[in-house]
């Protein structure tokens, strides 16, 4: 199992999708290999050769599935992009990658990704459903650069081709493009499948946007290789997640935590009696242990905090099934990923103490694209990949995240962890989320800065409240010097918080 295209060699007419639509479509192995088959004929009758790459700017649904793997096993460049972009973000990507070819929705034709691939002359079709026949429909509008280029031959992909590109979160700079090849990708899923026992009796249904590697590994890939079912409803929604999930049978999801909370304050949507979930899988930001409790104890299921990354074509670590142990507040133990916490001179620290995370293993990139300067600061010279994440393991070799090294906040040389304060600030009875980050201080050069939404049903709290209480749970130097009180807390397209972002925007409300 190294390519994409030996992952899911099924045949068989086991359920793969479910579409709960309208329409609905309910589509067997068989009917998904035949489908990727003949969209993978009409990508060569349009000229992707080896190497080209597809910008795929759909929505969550089955043309992008179709689209995506049908790419990859032509030996193209899968690249999906966030439909909902604006024109000068679509431009970005689809010159970083000088795209071959971005398919859009059906009547999108003079959207803000068309205008982008007009101006790199990328060519540009729809993509869509047939509303009778069912079949992905490839409706070239416009050839671009592949005018004249068509009728090439029907490719088969192999283990080192690049499969899919996709850029990191740009949580910490400028997004970085990241190659991901068939090896990376079948690694990742077989690892998946190892952590939590995928079968093809599983049922998962999907959540995350397939743009990011959360929602394209860990929800679509994996479970597919597994021979499972995978239920893809479009978009997240809290009022239609349970729904689906109960109609469709699903067993399991994973989800990042802004979406399990929305999941737990919706208690009128709960379904009763509560589904049997099996475990439910939570990755891409730190969820705090009053989450994970709560949560638990909601949905009665085990919940299991993952760390992925971009560059590690998603998963490194998770907490395992009971009854191994899974701890709350950390993000478990390396899964078919070596794991390493290393200074900055590479050596392996005491266990317990803090630096680096590092990882080693088939799943991760071989380097960002054209940034041979990351690429030398990334990778030490034992051949483990620096995340940018500070942590540690506990005694049972479990890890703790203890920030993102360019996120810590470093007050007159003595590091503070913004997640720890975060952790603190949202067990009091009035805060609902709270965001932690450095802002600037003449004396100490840093100090601590933090967001705060206060509960919509809790007593009403000051500043002075806040920085009291973190008085008695946190060393002196932690103590917030400047609380702000926001309604909504800033976040990105995937539910992920910026620090630097909301730290912005709370200094700009403040001027
Ligand atoms: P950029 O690299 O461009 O700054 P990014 O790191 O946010 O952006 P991604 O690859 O999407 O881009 O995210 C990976 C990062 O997400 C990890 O390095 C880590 O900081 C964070 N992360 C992932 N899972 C968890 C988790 N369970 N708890 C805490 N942080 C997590
Ligand atoms: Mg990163």
């Amino acid at each position: 199992m190294t390519t994409l295209a030996n992952s899911f060699s099924s045949t068989s007419n086991a359920v793969a999708i479910v579409v709960p639509g309208p329409p609905k479509l309910e589509i067997t192995y068989k009917q998904l290999q035949a489908d990727i088959k003949t969209f993978q004929h009409k990508l060569a009758k349009l000229g992707i050769s080896p190497g080209a790459a597809v910008s795929i700017a759909l929505p969550n649904s089955y043309p992008f599935i179709v689209a995506f793997l049908a790419a990859s096993w032509q030996r193209g460049i899968a690249a999906p992009l966030n439909s909902a972009y604006k024109q000068s973000e679509f431009e970005f990507y689809i010159d970083d990658l000088s795209s071959a070819l971005v398919l859009v929705p059906q009547g999108q034709s003079d959207g803000p990704a068309v205008k982008a691939a007009r101006r790199y002359n990328a060519a540009v079709a729809e993509c869509y459903l047939h509303p009778q026949t069912h079949e992905v429909v490839l409706d070239v509008k416009d050839a671009g650069k592949l005018a004249g280029k068509g009728n090439v031959r029907v490719e088969e992909a192999q283990p080192e081709d690049t499969a899919l590109v996709l850029h990191t979160s740009g949580t910490t700079g400028r997004p970085k493009a990241v190659p991901l090849s068939h090896r990376n990708l079948t690694r990742t899923i077989h690892n998946i499948i190892n952590t939590y026992q995928l079968t093809p009796a599983d049922r998962t249904m999907l959540v995350m946007p397939l743009f990011h590697v959360h929602g394209l590994l860990a929800g679509f890939l994996a479970p597919l290789g597994s021979g499972g079912s995978v239920i893809v409803p479009g978009a997240f929604s809290a009022s239609t997640f349970w729904t689906h999930f109960t109609e469709h049978g699903a067993n399991w999801y994973t989800a990042v935590p802004t979406m399990h909370q929305i999941l737990l304050v919706n208690k009128n949507l709960w379904p009763q009696p509560m589904p049997n979930i099996r475990f439910i899988r939570s990755c891409s930001s730190p969820l705090s242990p009053k989450v994970f409790h709560e949560l638990e104890k909601a949905f009665h299921a085990p919940v299991l905090e993952a760390y992925a990354m971009t560059e590690a074509a998603h998963q490194m670590t998770s907490n395992p099934l009971p009854p191994a142990k899974r701890k709350p507040g950390s993000v478990g133990i390396g899964q078919g990923v070596e794991v390493k916490i290393l200074d900055q001179a590479g050596n392996e620290v005491a266990q317990g103490s803090e630096a680096e995370i590092c990882i080693r293993g088939p799943n991760v990139t071989k380097g960002y694209i054209n940034n041979d300067k990351a690429n030398a600061e990334s990778f030490t010279a034992g051949g483990f990949f620096r995340t940018g994440d500070q942590g540690k393991k506990d005694e049972d070799g479990y890890v703790i995240i203890t920030g993102r090294i360019k996120e810590l906040i470093n007050k007159g040389g003595e590091k503070i962890s913004p997640i720890e304060l975060d952790n603190v600030l949202v067990q009091h009875p009035s805060i609902a989320e709270a965001v932690s980050f450095a802002i600037p201080d003449e004396l100490y050069g840093q100090d601590v800065g933090v967001a705060v939404v206060p509960k919509k049903d809790g007593k009403s709290v000051k500043e002075e409240d806040v920085k009291e209480y973190m008085r008695e749970k946190v060393a002196k130097f932690k103590v917030p010097k400047r609380v702000f009180f926001t309604d909504v807390m800033p976040k990105t397209a995937t539910g992920k918080i910026q620090r630097r972002m909301v730290a912005d925007a709370m200094l700009k409300s403040d001027a």
